[in-house]
């Protein structure tokens, strides 16, 4: 498919999606996919968040979500765990109705969200993601003790099983989440925003293990708004800023013209250098209808 420069793809009323690479790009054509949604549009109250949405992501795929703030990322992962409903279309996860599968399902919020000072150790954090299994009355039994342990030894945290999550750093709270899902023993993992501010260590560490899962025939959909990461550890992408903007192998997001459709206005060409000026870029905001792509800003320092 050709890339058609478009001025307003942020903008209601366009095409739905992606030029560059439709959804069956994501690899696997043919075979099973873990999520499909299927002209989805949604969003909070009255005002839209997701618009036009056509996606498939084949078992097995590790794929980033990118965008800017506000672009829809975290919108997308609640549609796929089933904690949003469409106001229309259709969202399949593994095969069922989206929150259907919720066993086979490890969601993890973004961590600005987490109460961090709620008083619970490692060890029951890791536990929660057997809840699913569990049900409200049999308790934690052989099986649930060895997937705990086992995910608290994978992701390095065996030690720290007895302490309490708020005593931990950043990038081991993470892990700690991260661990959770493991044990969850599930066939997709939803992140949101697994690697975003923790140490570079803790992101390869992460990523390293994510790779693991999905080798392994499980399927990973992870949002970062941290563009190299998604093209150095991810091995495709989905772009959204409202729609779906690209979608393809990761590397994509070293193509300027994703990332002017991604970002608009807001990205920076520093000789063969892209960096996104204004990741507070809403597609809201009118400028967002304009590309400023100038050969000029090459060099420009600022
Ligand atoms: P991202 O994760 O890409 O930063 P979000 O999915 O969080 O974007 O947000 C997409 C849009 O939906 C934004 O305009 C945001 O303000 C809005 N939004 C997100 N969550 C809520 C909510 N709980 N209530 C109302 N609006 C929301
Ligand atoms: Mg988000």
């Amino acid at each position: 498919m050709t890339a058609t420069p478009h001025p307003s793809l942020g903008a209601p009323g366009q095409g739905a999606a992606a030029d560059l690479g439709a959804a069956a790009d994501l690899g696997a054509a043919g075979g099973p996919m873990a999520v499909r949604l299927i002209d989805v549009d949604a969003g909070y109250g009255d005002r839209i968040a997701l618009q036009d949405m056509d996606l498939e992501i084949p078992v097995g795929a590790l794929v980033a979500i990118v965008g800017p703030n506000g672009g829809g990322k975290s919108t997308l992962l609640k549609l796929i765990a089933g904690l949003l409903r469409p106001w229309r279309g259709t969202v399949e996860v593994l095969g069922a109705p989206a929150g259907r599968e919720s066993r086979r399902v490890a969601y993890v919020p973004q961590a600005e969200l987490v109460d961090w000072s709620f008083p619970v150790n490692v060890w029951n954090v890791a536990m929660m993601g057997r809840y699913p299994r569990l049900g409200p009355l049999r308790q934690p039994g052989k099986r649930d003790h060895e997937a705990v342990e086992a995910a608290l030894e994978r992701v390095g945290l065996s030690d720290r099983a007895h302490s309490p999550i708020g005593a931990l750093s950043g990038g081991q709270r993470r892990r700690a989440f991260l661990a959770r899902a493991m044990a969850a023993e599930a066939d997709l993992y939803l992140l949101d925003e697994p690697v975003t501010g923790v140490d570079v260590p803790t992101q390869e560490a992460i990523m390293e293990l994510l790779a693991a899962e999905a080798d392994e025939g499980k399927s990973v959909v992870a949002t970062t708004h941290d563009l190299a990461a998604a093209a150095r550890h991810f091995r495709s992408i989905v772009a959204v800023n409202r729609r779906i903007v690209a979608s393809g192998s990761a590397d994509l997001v070293t193509n300027a013209e994703v990332l002017a459709r991604v970002y608009g206005g807001h990205l920076l060409m520093l000789g063969d250098r892209m960096g996104v000026l204004d990741d507070s870029h809403h597609h809201d905001d009118a400028s967002g209808s304009e590309r400023h792509f100038h050969e000029d800003s090459r060099g420009g320092g600022s």
